[in-house]
């Protein structure tokens, strides 16, 4: 074949299903961070990866490129977590102070929402006065002296930041290889040496089966154990939202009631005392599970999200009574039954109606809106009982519909959903 440039060389091979090299890989990813391959042979290579896909070796190169194409850091002592995603997922506000504050230092990279997933910087955003803008030196100082340190992306893996941007536009997000050599590039550019990944399975979720969800996981832990990582991975079930909260300042509210150790609801607790508990496993801190239990009721876990909220410039007296919308609605039931689901992914859209997250990128949110769900699956309710209460003033109405939908009744009894799935 006449070579002509390493982006057309790639483009040919691999819409015939060829393999690509390390090397013609690199090539590819630094020419397009530079901005020298341009975004029109960019797509049409993601979409030749897209339907051809990738072996392991590919996928591992490219994970590799993208995580060397801008700075990166080094925390080898720290944990860090990521999940792939979920309405009311709230699991990195609630366990990340808990595994800190039984001596797992964390140092994470975290993202903001889009669709009807939040991201866990626009949640911390609600909090007033809380910043981002941390410096790399800085980043480490609080790793070092809170032993909690969140950061954005910034300068870390560049080139996933511009080709996940051209994903979005190209119909590419959903490709195996394409999704995970993204996540694993920038925890790996993060430099953390322990990661667990929670990877969601259900209809709010990208993975709609235990068995695709498994195969992510899978490659996501392979990948990082092959960049040095220790990792492992949990499935989780995203049919319903995780807890009570939807929405940014509600879901800081019922984070901070769980580490209170006040009554929240039990997928959330399992869920959190489970990712919590893997963390420290992991790390290879003993007796995970007891020393959880203790910073929950000793209020250390609680304590320890204070001060990480001060060192990040916010105001952790806010967190006691932290502002949300004043424009409140009820919705209620038209009939009796048994909860048989209360669609995570329509719940998700409520809350993207009432402004929570971003339907594109750049858009507006209103930190105080969302949803609280007022019914679990397996519930018994009566006609007219309410059932969500919503909270915010853009498309109230609309949101009310999306959440009456979202609620599928069963006149047979319902067993609660477990929250956990499988685990590797
Ligand atoms: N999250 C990411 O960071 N990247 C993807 O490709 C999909 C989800």
């Amino acid at each position: 074949m006449h070579s002509v440039s390493p982006v057309i060389d790639a483009i040919e091979t691999k819409k015939f299903g060829g393999g690509l090299s390390e090397e013609i890989i690199r090539s590819v990813v630094e020419g397009y961070t530079a901005g020298e391959v341009p975004d029109y042979q960019m797509s049409s290579l993601l979409m030749a990866i897209f339907i051809q896909g990738m072996d392991y070796a590919e996928t591992l190169a490219l994970t590799r490129a993208m995580a060397e194409s801008g700075k990166t850091y080094s925390f080898p002592e720290c944990v860090d977590k990521h999940s792939t995603g979920g309405v009311g997922d709230k699991v990195s506000l609630t366990a990340l102070p808990i595994v800190a504050a039984c001596g797992a230092p964390v140092a994470k990279l975290s993202g903001r929402g889009l669709g009807t997933t939040g991201g866990t910087i626009d949640k911390l955003e609600s909090i007033p006065g809380f910043s981002f803008d941390h410096s790399e030196e800085r980043f480490a100082q609080q790793v070092e002296e809170v032993g909690l340190a969140i950061i954005e992306a910034g300068d870390l893996a560049p080139a996933d930041k511009e080709i996940y941007a051209l994903r979005d536009t190209t119909g590419t997000v959903d490709s195996l290889p394409l999704i995970s050599s993204s996540i694993v590039s920038k925890k790996v550019a993060t430099g953390a040496g322990y990661l667990l990944y929670d990877v969601k399975r259900g209809s709010g979720a990208f993975m709609k089966t235990t068995k695709d969800a498994r195969r992510l996981a899978e490659l996501l832990v392979r990948l990082s154990e092959d960049l040095e990582v220790k990792a492992s991975a949990l499935i989780t079930a995203m049919d319903n939202p995780l807890g009570n909260a939807v929405g940014n300042a509600l879901e800081v509210r019922e984070s901070v009631s769980l580490l209170k150790n006040e009554p929240v609801p039990d997928d959330l607790t399992d869920e959190v005392n489970h990712v919590a508990t893997r963390l420290l496993e992991l790390k290879g801190i003993p007796e995970a599970a007891t020393a959880v239990e203790k910073a929950l009721t000793s209020g250390a876990a609680y304590e320890k999200l204070r001060q990480f909220v001060m060192a990040q410039g916010g105001d952790a007296e806010a967190l006691e009574d932290l502002p949300v919308s004043t424009k409140v609605a009820e919705v209620r039931t038209p009939r009796d039954g048994y909860v048989a689901r209360f669609a995570a992914s329509g719940i998700g859209s409520a809350a993207l109606a009432l402004g929570a997250g971003r339907a594109k990128k750049g858009d507006e949110i209103d930190p105080g809106s969302g949803i609280e769900v007022l019914v679990r699956a397996g519930d018994h309710i009566q006609q007219d009982q309410p059932i969500a209460r919503l909270y915010g003033e853009r498309e109230a109405e609309r949101a009310g519909r999306l959440v009456l939908e979202a609620l599928e009744l069963s006149d047979e009894p319902v067993e609660r959903p477990p929250a956990i799935l499988d685990s590797l």
